[in-house]
């Protein structure tokens, strides 16, 4: 197990494309669970590997169901428009609000580089674009629609 450093807004690494993954080897299958720990460190729903400087097409997310594992994930069907409140361990003591697809399914290869589907609605939708936008060189403040702050929120 080992937590990794998480690359903050501002590291050129964040803006760069992630390359897909051919061989899901042991360092790949290290790297996820590397990945895990420190998205469970930080109390994140997601993480993808630009974040923690791998500019490699890898995700996890776990938004409280257990967590999944995603290689080389790609967005084949999107639904709906909900805007709702973001944040990310990139873009530290910041939220804002983000237009995301209500319903999105995403495949992916698993670590046994199985294909899989996986389908979200709501929280789970709104990670998995998130997540895979880091792959694309996006964060979501691009996205960003109004900026909220912590007291608001709280009202
Ligand atoms: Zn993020």
């Amino acid at each position: 197990m080992a937590i990794r450093q998480i690359r903050i807004d501002g590291d050129p690494i964040l803006r760069k494309k992630s390359r897909e993954v051919n061989e899901i080897n042991d360092r790949i299958k290290i790297l996820l669970e590397d990945m895990v720990d420190t998205m469970y460190e930080n109390d994140g729903v997601g993480l993808a590997a630009p974040q923690i400087g791998v500019l490699r097409q890898l995700v996890v997310i776990d938004i409280g169901d257990g967590v999944v594992k995603l290689i080389n994930p790609k967005i084949i069907e999107k639904e709906g428009e909900v805007i709702d409140v973001e944040g990310c361990l990139s873009v530290p003591n910041r939220a804002g609000t983000v237009k995301r697809p209500e319903r999105v399914k995403v495949k992916y290869l698993n670590e046994f580089g199985e294909e899989k589907t996986i389908e979200g609605t709501g929280l789970l939708a709104r990670a998995l674009c998130h997540e895979i936008d880091h792959l694309h060189g996006i964060l979501y403040i691009d996205k960003m629609i109004e900026e909220v702050f912590p007291e608001e929120e709280e009202e």
